[in-house]
């Protein structure tokens, strides 16, 4: 504990400081505005069937939602002050008790204001502060004003996963005939493509198209080269540790994996926990979303069950046999989808063990939990301007539930573990690395 303490000393500031006044800073400061101004034209267009739906209250609701985030949007860019939400969801006590932490924070009792507070903090309450405008309004308040971008990524990916699927469902019918370095091969086929799987995020381009297009296995060898940090050995060592060697009676790990986003980085996610649990590498998966609209294109329960039926229903064959394989295991309870209110809170992972004791005892059963994202790497570090080479254990700052490991491509400005002078030839060579979304890391950490 005195170690950690020390190490809580050192912690740098937030990175919204580091922002201030720069490009990177400017960029994603508008990308917010713009976000925003989607969700007021999205719910504008659902108009007409709101009022099929419910009637002339629909179109009531309608309104005000968008008089709601309109004046939001006047707030974000005007830096007004953050306001306590009032919707009284579940949720609002914690999020209201996090703004009296933040603003005692505050020198000189100034109240905290957009552009005046943690970047990570203000960022997850934009999206809370949406839901707030959809909450106060019934009867519209289970509209998802993200569905229609999340399904059009979807669609747009049915290559890619038409190919992924027949990729994996080739290799298990040979699955028994293969050596242990062949299955090591495969796992890393699987775990790099759930890692490339996570450039196609939808908040970064603002909703914009995002989705994979080519063949995901094929790109692979070229892409190797920009994972900066790979300890895929050391997540295959911790897996099977806990197996024993192939062929051998097996007990397999229970593997979490905190989901980022729905589209094709979901279907590289569950082609990713289908291959583990069919080769013996996991005996249950468990996979953690949230519990409402998030960050555009963050995966929900409803978007989980949704794509697998999607998988399922789909005209080629490979894909649907993944989908019935997927349905297959949700009903044997060999994977399982859990949501908690403390994946959309703005709180740093190492806040969990007191604010969250109950998911924190959760994945301490866990034998491997993957954080898939940018977003979760953030919360992770607690989005600090750390050194590059400060080792990822001690960025954590005390949240080691059980061995982690962060699969995510770079598009915020943190980034911890590297070799000395690997983050300044980077920056020499390319500035923006840490934000073009090109590189990529499979960062593991386990706990002493
Ligand atoms: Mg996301």
């Amino acid at each position: 504990m005195a170690n950690m303490e020390t190490d809580q000393d050192k912690t740098p500031q937030s990175l919204s400081a580091k922002f201030e006044g720069s490009f990177a800073y400017l960029t994603v400061r508008d990308r917010l505005p713009t976000i925003l101004t989607k969700v007021i034209d999205t719910i504008h267009r659902n108009k007409n069937s709101f009022f099929e739906e419910h009637g002339e209250e629909g179109v009531s609701a309608e309104k005000r939602a968008i008089s709601f985030l309109s004046k939001l949007r006047n707030e974000l860019q005007t830096d007004k002050p953050v306001l306590p939400l009032t919707d009284e969801a579940e949720d609002a006590a914690a999020w209201n008790e996090y703004i009296h932490r933040q603003q005692d924070l505050m020198e000189n009792k100034q109240p905290v204001s957009w552009f005046k507070s943690p970047w990570l903090y203000v960022e997850c309450y934009m999206y809370r502060r949406i839901q707030e405008a959809l909450w106060l309004n019934p009867p519209i308040c289970d509209f998802d004003v993200f569905k229609e971008a999340k399904t059009q990524s979807f669609f747009e990916s049915q290559q890619a996963t038409i190919s992924l699927c027949t990729y994996l469902r080739d290799l298990l019918t040979g699955v028994d005939k293969l050596t242990e370095n062949q299955l090591f091969d495969a796992f890393l086929k699987f775990l790099q493509v759930s890692l490339w799987g996570n450039k196609c995020d939808l908040s970064i381009s603002a909703g914009q198209d995002n989705s994979q297009k080519s063949s995901p296995i094929d790109s692979l060898a070229d892409l190797q080269r920009f994972i900066l940090v790979d300890d895929s050995d050391k997540v295959w060592s911790a897996l099977m540790a806990l197996q024993g060697s192939v062929g051998t009676e097996k007990s397999g790990a229970r593997v979490d994996i905190v989901l980022d986003n729905s589209g094709f980085e979901l279907v590289t996610d569950l082609v990713l926990a289908d291959f583990l649990i069919s080769v013996g590498q996991a005996k249950e998966v468990r996979f953690h979303g949230k519990c409402f609209p998030w960050f555009v294109s963050d995966v929900t329960k409803k978007d989980f069950h949704w794509t697998i039926s999607q998988t399922m229903a789909s005209n080629h064959r490979q894909m649907s046999a993944c989908g019935v394989q997927w349905k297959r295991f949700l009903k044997e309870g060999v994977w399982s989808y859990h949501d908690h209110q403390f994946w959309t809170l703005p709180n740093e992972f190492c806040d969990m063990r007191a604010d969250a004791a109950d998911l924190y005892s959760t994945l301490q059963a866990s034998d491997l939990i993957l954080f898939k994202g940018d977003l979760n790497y953030r919360k992770l570090t607690g989005d600090r301007d750390w050194e590059h080479t400060v080792p990822f254990g001690r960025a954590l700052r005390g949240f080691h539930p059980a061995p982690l490991c962060s699969l995510r491509t770079l598009k915020a400005n943190v980034q911890v573990g590297l070799q000395s002078d690997q983050g300044e030839k980077l920056t020499s060579q390319e500035p923006d690395w840490m934000t073009v979304g090109k590189y990529g890391i499979v960062q593991f950490f386990c706990p002493p």
